[in-house]
Protein backbone atom coordinates (compact mmCIF):
# COMPACT_ATOMS: atom_id res chain seq x y z
CA UNK A 1 0.00 0.00 0.00
CA UNK A 2 0.98 3.52 -0.74
CA UNK A 3 0.16 6.72 1.76
CA UNK A 4 0.19 9.90 0.19
CA UNK A 5 0.72 13.05 1.81
CA UNK A 6 2.17 16.81 1.49
CA UNK A 7 3.51 18.04 4.77
CA UNK A 8 2.40 21.64 4.70
CA UNK A 9 1.00 22.29 7.85
CA UNK A 10 0.45 21.38 11.79
CA UNK A 11 -1.65 19.02 10.87
CA UNK A 12 0.98 16.33 10.15
CA UNK A 13 -0.78 14.66 7.52
CA UNK A 14 1.74 11.94 7.24
CA UNK A 15 0.25 10.73 10.63
CA UNK A 16 -3.22 11.04 9.34
CA UNK A 17 -1.82 9.02 6.39
CA UNK A 18 -0.60 6.40 8.61
CA UNK A 19 -3.77 6.66 10.64
CA UNK A 20 -6.07 6.24 7.79
CA UNK A 21 -3.99 2.88 6.70
CA UNK A 22 -4.04 1.04 9.77
CA UNK A 23 -7.70 2.01 9.88
CA UNK A 24 -8.34 0.41 6.55
CA UNK A 25 -5.40 -2.63 6.89
CA UNK A 26 -7.12 -3.05 10.26
CA UNK A 27 -4.02 -2.96 11.97
CA UNK A 28 -0.73 -1.12 13.06
CA UNK A 29 2.06 -2.69 11.70
CA UNK A 30 2.20 -1.36 7.98
CA UNK A 31 5.32 -3.59 6.62
CA UNK A 32 4.95 -3.86 2.62
CA UNK A 33 3.92 -0.11 2.77
CA UNK A 34 5.67 3.06 1.31
CA UNK A 35 5.03 6.30 2.25
CA UNK A 36 5.02 9.19 -0.44
CA UNK A 37 5.40 12.98 1.09
CA UNK A 38 6.15 16.46 -0.35
CA UNK A 39 8.44 17.03 2.32
CA UNK A 40 11.36 15.05 4.28
CA UNK A 41 8.95 13.89 7.58
CA UNK A 42 9.91 16.16 10.69
CA UNK A 43 10.83 13.78 13.63
CA UNK A 44 7.16 13.45 14.95
CA UNK A 45 6.18 12.14 11.65
CA UNK A 46 9.49 9.98 11.63
CA UNK A 47 8.92 8.35 14.88
CA UNK A 48 5.33 7.36 14.02
CA UNK A 49 6.63 6.03 10.55
CA UNK A 50 9.65 3.95 12.78
CA UNK A 51 6.40 2.76 14.95
CA UNK A 52 4.29 1.69 11.78
CA UNK A 53 7.09 -0.25 10.42
CA UNK A 54 6.78 1.34 7.18
CA UNK A 55 9.25 0.13 4.73
CA UNK A 56 10.45 2.99 2.83
CA UNK A 57 9.74 6.59 2.60
CA UNK A 58 9.62 9.18 -0.21
CA UNK A 59 9.89 12.61 -0.26
CA UNK A 60 10.37 15.96 -2.31
CA UNK A 61 11.81 18.91 -0.25
CA UNK A 62 14.58 18.38 2.08
CA UNK A 63 14.30 20.03 5.25
CA UNK A 64 16.70 22.60 4.13
CA UNK A 65 13.66 23.66 1.72
CA UNK A 66 11.35 23.65 4.29
CA UNK A 67 13.66 25.88 6.54
CA UNK A 68 13.88 28.12 3.78
CA UNK A 69 9.91 28.75 4.19
CA UNK A 70 9.91 29.28 7.36
CA UNK A 71 8.65 25.12 8.37
CA UNK A 72 11.88 25.08 10.27
CA UNK A 73 12.76 21.51 11.65
CA UNK A 74 16.37 21.66 12.25
CA UNK A 75 15.58 22.54 16.02
CA UNK A 76 13.75 19.63 16.99
CA UNK A 77 16.72 17.74 15.13
CA UNK A 78 19.53 19.11 17.21
CA UNK A 79 17.61 18.41 20.38
CA UNK A 80 17.25 15.07 19.70
CA UNK A 81 20.70 14.88 19.67
CA UNK A 82 21.49 16.28 22.80
CA UNK A 83 20.93 14.89 26.38
CA UNK A 84 18.02 15.44 27.71
CA UNK A 85 19.74 17.97 30.50
CA UNK A 86 20.84 19.68 27.54
CA UNK A 87 17.82 20.44 25.76
CA UNK A 88 15.86 23.89 25.97
CA UNK A 89 12.51 22.11 27.51
CA UNK A 90 13.44 20.65 30.85
CA UNK A 91 12.21 17.18 30.68
CA UNK A 92 12.36 15.25 34.28
CA UNK A 93 12.09 11.84 35.29
CA UNK A 94 9.58 11.36 38.05
CA UNK A 95 7.61 9.22 39.89
CA UNK A 96 9.62 5.90 38.70
CA UNK A 97 8.94 3.73 41.30
CA UNK A 98 4.89 3.99 40.81
CA UNK A 99 5.21 4.46 36.79
CA UNK A 100 7.32 1.49 36.78
CA UNK A 101 4.53 -0.85 37.94
CA UNK A 102 2.34 -0.09 34.87
CA UNK A 103 5.47 -1.79 32.44
CA UNK A 104 6.02 -4.88 34.94
CA UNK A 105 2.29 -5.73 34.61
CA UNK A 106 2.26 -5.54 30.45
CA UNK A 107 5.81 -7.45 30.94
CA UNK A 108 3.66 -10.12 32.26
CA UNK A 109 0.72 -10.00 30.45
CA UNK A 110 0.71 -12.81 28.30
CA UNK A 111 -1.59 -11.92 25.47
CA UNK A 112 0.17 -8.95 24.70
CA UNK A 113 0.44 -7.43 20.65
CA UNK A 114 3.95 -6.50 20.35
CA UNK A 115 5.26 -4.07 18.46
ZN1 LIG B 1 5.51 15.84 10.44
Amino acid sequence: MALYTASFSAIKLEIVAIRNACQRLNTFNLEGCELYSSCEPCPMCLSAIYWSHIDKVYYGNSREDAAKIKFDDKFIYDELSLEIKERKIPISQISRDEAIKAFNIWEKEENKIRY
